[in-house]
């Protein structure tokens, strides 16, 4: 890439956090939030790391990865550069394997996809002790009862906040969904709040909630999110060339 393709592209990414952070702006403004409390978290799967490089120095920090293999070659490729972006927060956005929960904890601020116990003691083990402090977690939420696509049924979110909560290891930072396909997401968001704040009534520090992407930010901030979690309104299509 010579340095001109760098420079378009930092236009690119400045005019796309420009609109998204009007786009989260006017939302709170329409329901009366502080837009300071939505976090803007920039899900960078399949774009390079030079452009989350460009979005730290823009002054974005909280950056989303779906699999766990290309966060750590994206962390390893930063910690090449001469001078590594030091203060980026790693939240993996993914459906995450047990086995992968050793290297999730190894680099991870926050997991928003523990929808099993499984993987929530698995988490807890790996993120036991670590240098940076416990890993926080949100628990996904399936909105349609069907766990195929990730996300654990609402009947199972007070049993798994509960054992999310009981593990030193992590913090419980909140609950997660993705609409499901076809819904209206307003609908599927209010339904999220609701759970929400079912589980704060037992853990009243829970009080986060990960929900919109690029597409539907303005409901889910309707609807309380907390973090909304935005990739190809930032980036660009995903697979496409970035150029
Ligand atoms: C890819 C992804 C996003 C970002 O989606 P966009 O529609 O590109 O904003 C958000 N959340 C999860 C769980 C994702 O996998």
């Amino acid at each position: 890439m010579t340095d001109d393709d760098g420079g378009r592209r930092d236009a690119e990414l400045v005019s796309a956090l420009g609109a998204v952070r009007a786009r989260i702006h006017d939302a709170c403004a329409g329901v009366g939030r502080d837009p300071s409390s939505v976090t803007l978290v920039a899900v960078t799967k399949t774009h390079p790391a030079s452009d989350v490089a460009t979005l730290e120095r823009l002054g974005v920090l909280d950056v989303g990865e779906s699999k766990d293999q290309e966060a750590r070659a994206k962390i390893a490729e930063l910690a090449e550069l001469p001078e590594p972006p030091v203060d980026l927060r790693w939240h993996v956005v993914g459906r995450v394997q047990s086995n992968k929960a050793r290297s999730v904890a190894g680099y991870a601020y926050a997991v928003h996809s523990v929808d099993r116990g499984k993987l929530a003691r698995a988490l807890g083990e790996s993120a036991a002790g670590r240098s940076q402090g416990p890993l926080e977690v949100f628990v996904q939420v399936s909105l349609d009862g069907d766990p195929e696509r990730g996300g654990v049924v609402r009947d199972g979110v007070a049993a798994l906040t509960d054992l999310v909560a009981g593990q030193a290891g992590l913090i419980l930072r909140g609950v997660m969904a993705v609409p499901p396909i076809g819904a209206d997401p307003e609908a599927a968001f209010a339904q999220l709040a609701q759970i929400a704040a079912s589980v704060r009534l037992a853990h009243p520090g829970a009080d986060s909630i990960s929900a919109g992407m690029s597409a539907d930010l303005e409901a889910a901030v309707r609807n309380g999110a907390t973090h909304v979690r935005v990739g190809s309104a930032l980036l660009g299509r995903r697979g496409s060339v970035v150029s």
